[in-house]
């Protein structure tokens, strides 16, 4: 049984993917927990070596990856192939080097003398979105593996090319067998069955904050590990004394890149009164240029959204915020064009409590609102259940951190925005979900720790 792929470009269907179900999952689960002895056992060289093998490859394909992407999720080819399959091949290659760095801790003192092993948890699941098919997936996918657990993978149904490609390009370079296995299909079939398997001792999920909150309610009869990295409703807080005219393109990204597709898109503007006009006047024209089309064509900026349902529902966000008062000051309109377009979409006019500003949107929409000092900034910013992310635009450095440091969220720019150290945990906080990836912590969550002590 198959599925149809869609290219958003067009609104037509341009592939088909296999409908994958229980079946695949336990013959994948089985193969996992097969491979699984001898992948823990390596040395973690040896582990390293594989995933910079895998990495060294997608490398050499990185064009044909990013086309891929380009088709089935409307990304501009540009931001494919100069940001994100990059940043897959660097996922890759961070956890290689990572898996040789994983040091077992220490402890000497009056309790005597105590270490720490990480062992492997076993088959381990991932499910990940369609925003950023294969750096999300591989983000995932490289910690478990390094940190010595064989995977079940499940990409998103909706843009399943180019992590299909990739297990297809670790079965040619010889990748071990069963070690990493990859079902397509849909969440309720494939991703549930994942979630519920006995043998599956971890599940690794990035994707809504409802689909976030099902995994956790599945897999807790089993007191699995789970990691869950859901929605966001991100402030961006834009104070009198910042560069933002230096930095309006940044300011303007970390709105519409991806066509706002990307969980740390700030989707909240909230700016000092006494430059309100002139940082409102400046993002609407900036936003009315962007380059919309062709997300093939190179000098595109923004694409399609990725598929019919979610053009609907952000088309049904920009009424309901013209509904709630809110004042559609550029954009908010459909591309008269094939393919799910939407325009880069600037409201203002709607203060804190309304749907607008607290529902996640994820698409090219955002609202602005005013405050008067870091107080109400402050209040506006924590005015919501998400808590991903935040970048804080102001030249005042001891503001910048007293501010940064009283943002309830996972994770803050100072005048900067996704700007990436795969060190750092990476993860939000209240309805963003709970856990951290990136360096380390993935790796400890990957692992169950057993302390082992004796007397000095
Ligand atoms: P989604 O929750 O609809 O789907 C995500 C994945 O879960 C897909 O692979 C899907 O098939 C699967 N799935 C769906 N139902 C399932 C079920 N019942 N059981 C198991 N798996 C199931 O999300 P999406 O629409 O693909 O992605 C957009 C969302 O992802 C946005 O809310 C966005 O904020 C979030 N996101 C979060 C982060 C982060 O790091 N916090 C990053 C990217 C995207």
């Amino acid at each position: 049984m198959w599925l149809p792929v869609y290219e958003p470009a067009t609104g037509k269907v341009y592939g088909d993917v296999a409908d994958g179900g229980a079946d695949d999952v336990a013959a994948a689960i089985a193969a996992a927990q097969a491979a699984f002895p001898a992948w823990s056992a390596l040395p973690a060289s040896e582990r390293a070596r594989w995933l910079e093998k895998l990495a060294a490859a997608l490398e050499a394909k990185l064009e044909d990856f990013a086309l891929a992407e380009a088709r089935d999720g409307g990304k501009p080819i540009t931001l494919a192939l100069k940001v994100e399959i990059p940043r897959a091949v660097s996922n890759l290659r961070f956890f290689s080097h990572a898996a040789t760095q994983f040091a077992s801790e220490f402890h000497h003192g009056e309790a005597g003398m105590h270490y720490t092993l990480r062992k492997p948890l076993g088959v381990v699941g991932t499910v990940s979105p369609w925003n950023l098919p294969l750096y999300l997936f591989t983000w995932k996918i490289a910690p478990a593996l390094a940190a010595g657990n064989t995977v079940v993978a499940k990409p998103s149904e909706v843009t399943p090319a180019s992590a299909t490609m990739l297990a297809q390009l670790a079965s040619e370079i010889g990748f071990p067998p069963g070690v990493f296995n990859l079902v397509n299909g849909l969440g309720p079939k494939v991703g549930e069955a994942i979630v519920t398997a006995p043998e599956v001792k971890a599940i690794s999920f990035t994707g809504s904050t409802a689909v976030g909150k099902r995994i956790h309610q599945l897999a807790s009869p089993a007191l699995k590990k789970v990691s869950l990295e859901l929605g966001g409703k991100n402030p961006t807080l834009v104070f009198a004394d910042s560069d933002w005219r230096d930095n309006l393109d940044t300011l303007v990204r970390s709105a519409f890149q991806n066509s706002g597709q990307i969980c740390l898109c700030g989707s909240r503007i909230l700016i000092e009164r006494s430059i309100y006009d002139d940082v409102r006047d400046a993002l609407v024209d900036a936003a009315s240029r962007l380059p919309i089309g062709d997300p093939l064509d190179a000098e595109t900026r923004m694409g399609p959204l990725v598929s019919k349902p979610h053009f609907d529902k952000v088309m049904a966000a920009i009424q309901r915020a013209r509904d709630e008062g809110g004042r559609v000051i550029t954009g908010g309109e459909a591309l008269q064009h094939d393919g799910w377009y939407i325009t880069p979409t600037i409201i203002e006019g709607l203060g804190p409590d309304c749907a607008s500003n607290r529902e996640e949107i994820f698409g090219p929409v955002v609202t602005l609102q005013a405050f008067d000092n870091e107080s109400e900034a402050l209040a506006l910013a924590n005015a919501s259940d998400y808590g991903l992310s935040a970048s804080v635009w102001t030249r005042d450095f001891t503001r910048a951190h007293r501010v940064a440091a009283s943002l309830n969220v996972g994770m803050v720019w100072i005048n900067s925005w996704l700007v990436r150290d795969l060190r750092t945990p990476f993860g939000g906080v209240g309805q963003s979900g709970y856990g951290r990836e990136g360096g380390m912590d993935a790796l400890r969550f990957y692992t169950e720790a057993r302390n082992i002590g004796f007397p000095a």
